[in-house]
């Protein structure tokens, strides 16, 4: 009879009772949940009395707390542990859950006070984050189709409706692909060139799928690319790329392919609902950059260099290969395979001499150590605590004044976990609880996929799986930080091109020689990485920087491409991408890897489509942030970080973006430091 989902949470900071939660608790729980959360809001519509900030704005921040505590749950879990029964729930929910939101965003008797709060919003004597909530909530509705008429409204409650089943399937589908594929390492010849730690990796993954004794390598990134890197056999290596890069591209149940192109023309179709031509103008009218021109002036700002550095890459790769003996024609399989040997041979660097001292827990240490430094909280775990894998390593975490939330760090791959890395919350920080004694601590979650040492050994990152975890951790600590008064610009509820600017600045600290020279240990000797090995790091920081522009460039022009169509007609998202990449003279040897079939940044989910270039945005953001602590001679110097975490790491979206840049930094940013962090401000050699 009773349902876990819907008891009250007693476990310490109210964290799910994971232990209790089956996959059948959730669709009555959502339902459940969704009415308490309709009569909420009708409570608020239905008052006699005139609308104010506090019955209006603030009443409906609160509201629908339970639905988010269930969703939050079941979000996570299907992110990264999900079953065959939780995604049965979510294709089923999905639909259900876009139909609530319309139902929520088009209430009128809400939105009208809402309305008139708004178009009064400078007579209510509100403070600026007040002010700016009003601001954001009256968006949130004219973006949800509250001023539309109502057969209008049907239609694009219709649309949401269908686009979040197909973008359910979607994801699913990926992960479908990505679970079929093993490439089974049969023999000793199989295995050659691979390092110990990949091997090790390859044996892990096998034993986790019941074929203890054997080798596998499987597309998740963090054994794919060190396979493309090492291994020394091509046929191998052509076939797990081509197996990596089709993944959503299978003829079949998985296929992506009529899913993208439906899924652009919903999105179109919501569009021109709102009155844009496409679906970019829409997206990035709610964005510091505001228009497709400033996107792409942005992009083509890189392009043209890291074309001409990628040649020259090429160019030295190709070299290498024939003094091997080999063709000389480099294919996007052998890409990384060739740059290592030349990194090798240039910087005297050798990847699998880097990873002993890149253990996962010493660079989780140096991930707390830095928050400590900069902004005076301390992680403890808190073992006692269970989460919803044994995996997940569970903190409190505390400042000066004590507990300001709870951090999961789920850090190794697993079949049901989707690929990439990820930051997410089962609960955001304010200070408007439906109990309103108490603050809301944050609870968030980091996500990686890291291989997963042998059993009894540890697990060894590379210098860019420490970057991934920094990048996460970022996330983390802009959710964990947060410390506003309403939940709607909590944390990183930011602007989308804000967003990455808290982890990619994060990132910055790693590549600092004090912080690598304390955390970044031998495994087995604990002597700390030579001062010549971090040299060489540095020197090779714009190492192969050409290839990596080019191929994240190249997506991003492709994602605003395929969403700046103004014709309704479907589209052959293949056919498309292999056009607009020969627009725009991709190298064939480069290579993309992130595909539009499979492209989960854009067809998961519409945070990021027509959004894919928000991590170039960001990085002019944190290039330029972080010199900050260059100009100040240190990187914890304590003013530049107080300003730091006040305007950036917990104003979440209390205020306007860019005025919050600025107060930090006491002026705009400028592009220069992003393109001398890429390599990119300097002429190329010739
Ligand atoms: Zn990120």
């Amino acid at each position: 009879m009773s349902n876990p989902l819907l008891a009250s949470w007693t476990g310490p900071y109210g964290l799910p009772p994971f232990a209790e939660v089956r996959a059948e608790h959730f669709a009555p729980a959502f339902e459940a949940a969704m009415r308490a959360h309709l009569a909420e809001i009708d409570a608020i519509g239905a008052s006699s009395e005139p609308p104010t900030f506090t019955n209006t704005v603030a009443a409906f921040d609160r509201s629908g707390r339970l639905l988010e505590r269930v969703g939050a749950l079941f979000h996570n879990l299907t992110s990264s542990e999900t079953s065959p029964a939780l995604q049965a729930v979510e294709r089923e929910m999905a639909p259900l859950l876009a139909g609530h939101d319309s139902k929520v965003y088009t209430h009128a008797a809400l939105f009208a006070r809402i309305d008139a709060l708004h178009a009064r919003r400078g007579e209510l004597g509100l403070d600026g984050e007040q002010r700016r909530v009003l601001e954001r909530f009256h968006l949130d509705f004219v973006r949800a189709g509250a001023k539309l008429a109502p057969p209008e409204q049907a239609r694009y409650a219709a649309v949401m409706q269908r686009l979040a089943e197909l973008t359910t399937r979607f994801g699913q589908n990926v992960l479908a692909d990505e679970s079929q594929f093993l490439l089974v390492l049969e023999s000793e010849a199989d295995l050659a060139g691979l390092p110990p730690f990949v091997r090790d990796a390859a044996r892990e993954a096998a034993r986790e799928r019941g074929r203890a004794g054997a080798a596998v390598i499987t597309l998740s990134r963090s054994h794919i690319v060190p396979f493309l890197t090492f291994s020394e056999r091509r046929d191998l290596r052509e076939k797990a790329w081509r197996a990596w890069t089709s993944r959503g591209e299978h003829a079949g149940a998985s296929d992506n392919r009529p899913i993208a192109a439906e899924i652009l023309q919903l999105r179109l179709e919501q569009a021109s609902l709102h009155g844009y031509p496409s679906y970019a103008d829409f997206a990035l009218s709610d964005t510091m950059a505001r228009s497709q021109a400033a996107v792409t002036s942005l992009l083509e700002q890189v392009w043209r260099p890291a074309l001409a550095r990628a040649e020259d890459e090429r160019t030295a790769l190709s070299a290498l290969a024939l003094s091997r003996g080999e063709s000389g024609v480099v294919e996007p399989w052998d890409w990384r395979f060739y740059a290592e040997k030349v990194r090798q041979v240039r910087f005297d660097l050798d990847e699998a001499a880097i990873k002993p001292y890149f253990p996962l827990e010493r660079m989780v240490a140096a991930a707390f150590d830095c928050a400590a430094r900069l902004f005076g909280v301390s992680f403890v775990p808190r073992p006692d605590i269970p989460a919803y894998h044994p995996d997940v390593v569970v903190y409190e975490v505390r400042n000066a004044a004590g507990a300001i939330g709870l951090f999961l760090h789920d850090n190794f791959a697993r079949p049901s976990k989707r690929s990439g890395a990820w930051m997410s919350a089962y609960r955001l920080q304010s200070r408007n609880g439906i109990d309103d004694a108490a603050p809301v601590l944050p609870i968030i979650v980091n996500n990686n996929n890291f291989a997963k040492g042998a059993p009894g050994a540890p697990t060894l990152l590379s210098f860019d799986d420490a970057r991934t975890l920094f990048h996460e951790f970022g996330h983390g600590l802009h959710g964990l930080l947060s410390n506003v008064t309403y939940e709607r610009v909590s944390g990183t509820s930011v602007l989308r091109d804000f967003v990455e600017l808290p982890s990619q600045l994060f990132e910055h600290w790693l590549e600092e020689p004090a912080v690598l020279k304390r955390h970044a240990r031998h495994h087995e000797t604990g002597a700390p990485i030579p001062d010549e090995l971090i040299e060489r790091l540095h020197r090779a920081r714009h190492f192969n920087q050409g290839y990596e522009t080019v191929r994240y460039a190249a997506s991003a022009f492709v994602d605003m491409a395929i969403h700046a169509r103004t014709s309704s007609e479907p589209v052959d998202v293949v056919a498309f991408e292999r056009a607009e990449l020969e627009r725009l003279g991709l190298p064939a040897a480069v290579g993309v890897n992130h595909r539009l079939v499979h492209f989960q940044h854009l067809f998961s989910g519409s945070g990021y489509a027509a959004g894919y270039y928000v991590y170039l945005w960001a990085e002019v953001l944190d290039a330029d942030g972080f010199d900050a602590f260059v100009e100040a001679g240190n990187p914890f110097d304590a003013e530049v970080a107080r300003r730091l975490a006040r305007f950036i790491y917990s104003s979440g979206n209390s205020i306007e973006p860019g005025e919050a840049y600025r107060a930090f930094r006491g002026r705009a940013a400028g592009p220069e430091p992003m393109l001398r962090q890429r390599g990119l401000s300097e002429p190329v050699p010739s």
